[in-house]
């Protein structure tokens, strides 16, 4: 874990703010002085009304690009329930393995994540507890990015149990019944599917598999536009080849038997990167053991050292 990095989202907040207030300024002084040359070339009220429908503009917009970072100072500031906390001490590990001051940077965005994001039961109730999971998913992987907000993600939709690729959860016979997330494209851009029990018994205990965790990797993934193991936000360019090697060499020892990974990975390098990073947070000392180079490449992708 990373725990030189001083965090201090207030003063960042603010800052983004000043910055925006700056650049408002500008405009509007660039305004009057466009204004000014039109009133003086004898055109009196058609600078009035350039100016006034000007000035207006650039205030809704200042209020548009600065209202998120505004909601968030507010946030920081509210208290974080006690038995929230006690919730995810109790049922995420890598939250209970935090220093203070780093529980307290995992509340904070906790709070974020919850005030932007929608997060719905499809025909299933959820509670605080189920939404606190959903944003655990989320901060775990990019515990290393603070200012990290999943800009291509709307809203996290929860399913009383797995389902097809329709998205129904009917049992029927003959119909693939085993995702238990996934994330949407085409009419369900920026929308993450989770199954709601697989979700919860991917926090119980070591289980070597978290889907939450599962999808918000491909989130990450594919925040540069392509879904290819290659997380390029995270992982600077000259990783890549050694990664797709490491990676190479791991998916012939799970094709040969000699590896505990799920060979659910074998499917893509996306699926890959995805099953082995819920290994990596799930069970980061056994990972280390097991697979220390993979366990590296990891630590080098996330910027985290789990262990
Ligand atoms: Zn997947």
């Amino acid at each position: 874990m990373e725990t030189g990095k001083h965090v201090d989202f207030t003063t960042n907040y603010q800052q983004l703010i000043k910055q925006q207030q700056k650049t408002a300024w500008w405009l509007a002084g660039g305004l009057m002085l466009f204004v000014m040359g039109v009133g003086v070339s004898s055109k009196v009220l058609p600078a009035i009304i350039l100016g006034v429908v000007g000035l207006l503009l650039i205030f809704i917009l200042h209020q548009h690009y600065t209202r998120k970072y505004h909601q968030r100072l507010l946030l920081i500031g509210k208290p974080f329930p006690d038995n929230w906390h006690r919730f995810l001490k109790d049922n995420a590990a890598f939250y209970a393995n935090l220093n203070p001051a780093q529980k307290q940077q995992f509340q904070t965005r906790v709070q974020f994540f919850l005030a932007e994001k929608k997060i719905e039961g499809i025909d299933t109730a959820i509670n605080d507890e189920v939404r606190l999971l959903v944003a655990a998913s989320a901060i775990i992987p990019t515990f290393a990015f603070p200012y990290y907000d999943y800009s291509n993600l709307r809203q996290v939709l929860l399913y009383p149990n797995s389902f097809d690729h329709a998205f129904s959860t009917e049992t029927a016979p003959g119909k693939d019944r085993n995702i238990a997330g996934m994330v949407g494209n085409d009419f369900l851009n920026g929308t993450l599917l989770l199954s709601k029990p697989d979700l919860i018994a991917g926090f119980k205990g070591k289980n070597p598999n978290n889907v939450g965790i599962h999808e918000f990797v491909h989130l990450l993934d594919m925040a540069d536009g392509a879904v290819d193991g290659l997380p390029e936000i995270f992982l600077a360019h000259s990783y890549a080849v050694p990664w797709l090697q490491v990676m190479k060499a791991e998916v012939r020892n799970i094709r040969k038997g000699k590896s505990d990974i799920n060979p659910y990975s074998l499917t893509n390098n996306a699926e890959f990167l995805a099953v082995v990073s819920e290994y990596f947070f799930d069970n980061p000392e056994k990972m280390e053991a097991a697979h220390p180079e993979l366990y590296k490449y990891l630590c080098t992708i996330f910027h985290q050292n789990p262990a």
